[in-house]
């Protein structure tokens, strides 16, 4: 069977969960047993999302082959169960840096190097070679950004051309838009819809299915006026209202019809469609049930996609274990004042310190981490987490006063975290870091080899500085157990604290490794130790008849 393409781009505003819709609908398409790949075009210059800032553009998310991707790549793999790649991921920074070296090297042989068919070209090649390495039936693909930005012409213009490369058959264009709500005369406003379907017509690109997100019930008449106005037919118009729960959405997809939509225009027609493990899935979420309220102390609290791979395997944990994780955001700065985490971390039945950078906000960390130890407090370090807690442990259970990582303090006398000798000579930020996964040997018997229950796992890494081996030994007689290593020893990857009811931090992110439906080990143990932490004023266990 040729392989199949669905274009979704986005209009009228952003933000609207292009991301989570993609996703969904990557996961209807599973339901049915059609393989599917995804991946997202991201039209700014920069190269990938690794160098940008966590305010501006939430999580890097890591890929196995150790790609620093958009964080949609993380609700894919998370939604769809399946590990994407780099190829997943392809921004205009990367595509013109591609072209303009074939320049350097005069692959182009003096040629006048344009946007069409150079880019364009490339764009296209991006697209073919995701769907070579994966033999998916389907490839799904999301255009980043608005329909009517300067950036994503030359992407608009690839994906057109897409239509006469494999066949009208064999693509299906869907164009998500937000219906805006006039509270004054309480109505819905198709307009903006249409203009965006206007902009993406002159780019040559019709719609075949137009989602419209809104806030409200969409009546059939406005569906009507759409399809009138938009030229698509009333079925293809499809609205999508908020929900609190984004796992909801593959179903509300289904039911209006989306799956079967695509199935007979792309030819799929002949596969049923099994929704019932998502759905009984949703709906264990969506049951009411006792909240476990856990602490994720960070510095981009503000902006919780920063976070959003943690939330999500917190929230997984969370349904595992029957609790609904109430996610407490403490700004690590507020911790710096002494007294301030006994009483921002008071109700916490766990901590979480997540991955970060810089030196800003790291005093406050180390706080959270020497109140979850002397109070006995589940403890869950993510990477920098990892090298907040043994810093901790050095100035406090070792004393080492001023111990760091030199990371934060380079003239620190006792350099807990260190560069290794081969990341000293970097200099590119970008692309550069200890990056994707990587073999680590556990320890038995231990807290992580009881999470695991296995000797030897592959866990994602994000990171340039590792725990330094000159001090394992006196921080090993003091009570911090190196339990999982790299297989050749060298690196210690995961460290605990022996006698603590939970207090584990790892140097990779397991956090991308978790699904809905399979939590990781890691945070299925640290929920499970927190959920046996008695706090003050936490909630009581619901009674068993619901009232
Ligand atoms: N800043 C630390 C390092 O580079 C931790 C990185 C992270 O948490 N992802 O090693």
């Amino acid at each position: 069977m040729a392989t199949k393409y669905v274009f979704v781009t986005g209009g009228v505003v952003s933000s609207i969960g292009k991301g989570i819709t993609v996703a969904s609908i990557g996961r209807i398409l599973k339901n049915r047993n059609i393989s599917v790949s995804v991946m997202k075009l991201d039209p700014y210059l920069n190269v990938d999302p690794g160098t940008m800032s966590p305010y501006q553009h939430g999580e890097v998310f890591v890929t196995r082959d150790g790609g620093e991707t958009d964080m949609d790549l993380g609700h894919y793999e998370r939604f769809i169960d399946l590990e994407l790649t780099r190829s997943s991921n392809v921004t205009a920074g990367q595509v013109y840096t591609s072209v303009l070296a074939h320049e350097r090297r005069g692959d182009f042989l003096g040629g006048t190097i344009q946007a069409v068919p150079h880019v364009t070209n490339h764009i296209k090649e991006c697209i073919f070679n995701l769907a070579s390495e994966t033999s998916a039936d389907v490839i799904v693909v999301e255009v980043g950004g608005t329909v009517g930005d300067i950036e994503g012409q030359p992407f608009l213009e690839a994906i057109r051309q897409m239509r006469n490369d494999v066949g009208r058959e064999n693509v299906y264009y869907i164009h998500l838009t937000l219906l805006p709500y006039i509270a004054a005369t309480g109505e819905l406003k198709t307009k903006p819809t249409q203009h965006s379907v206007r902009d993406l017509r002159a780019s040559g690109i019709q719609p075949d299915a137009i989602l419209c997100r809104s806030d409200h019930d969409v009546s059939q008449s406005i569906k009507e006026k759409l399809s009138l106005f938009c030229d698509v037919k009333v079925p293809a118009v499809i609205p999508l209202l908020t929900v609190d729960n984004v796992y909801a959405v593959p179903l509300i997809l289904e039911e209006s019809g989306l799956g079967d939509l695509l199935c007979e225009s792309l030819d799929l027609s002949r596969r049923v469609c099994d929704s019932t493990t998502w759905a009984d899935m949703v709906q264990r979420m969506q049951t009411s049930k006792t909240s476990l309220p856990i602490a994720l102390v960070g510095k981009y609290v503000e902006l919780p996609d920063s976070y959003i791979s943690v939330k999500e395997a917190l929230k997984h944990a969370g349904l595992h274990h029957d609790r609904d994780i109430e996610i407490q955001w403490v700004h690590s700065e507020d911790l710096d004042e002494a007294g301030a985490a006994d009483v921002l971390l008071k109700q916490a039945c766990g901590i979480v310190i997540p991955g970060g950078f810089g030196s800003r906000g790291t005093d406050g960390m180390i706080e959270a981490a020497r109140y979850a130890r002397e109070n006995r407090i589940p403890y869950l370090g993510l990477c920098l987490g990892m090298q907040i807690m043994t810093i901790e442990f050095a100035r406090h259970c070792v004393q080492y006063a001023g111990a760091n990582s030199s990371e934060f303090d380079p003239g620190t006398p006792f350099p807990i975290i260190d560069l290794l000798p081969e990341q000293r000579a970097v200099q590119d930020m970008g692309g550069s870091m200890r990056l994707g996964i990587y073999p680590c040997r556990i320890m038995e018997p231990t807290l992580a080899s009881q999470a695991y229950g296995a000797n030897e796992v592959m866990e994602r890494h994000r990171h340039r500085y590792e725990f330094n081996n000159d001090f394992r030994e006196s921080l090993e007689s003091a009570g911090l157990l190196a339990s999982g290593m790299s297989p050749d020893g060298k690196l210690v990857e995961i460290a605990e604290v022996v006698d603590h009811p939970f207090m584990v931090g790892v140097q990779f992110h397991p956090e991308f490794l978790s699904r809905p439906n399979r939590p990781h080990p890691l945070f299925h143990e640290f929920i499970g130790a927190a959920k046996n932490t008695l706090r003050e004023g936490a909630q009581a266990e619901l009674p068993l008849d619901g009232s």
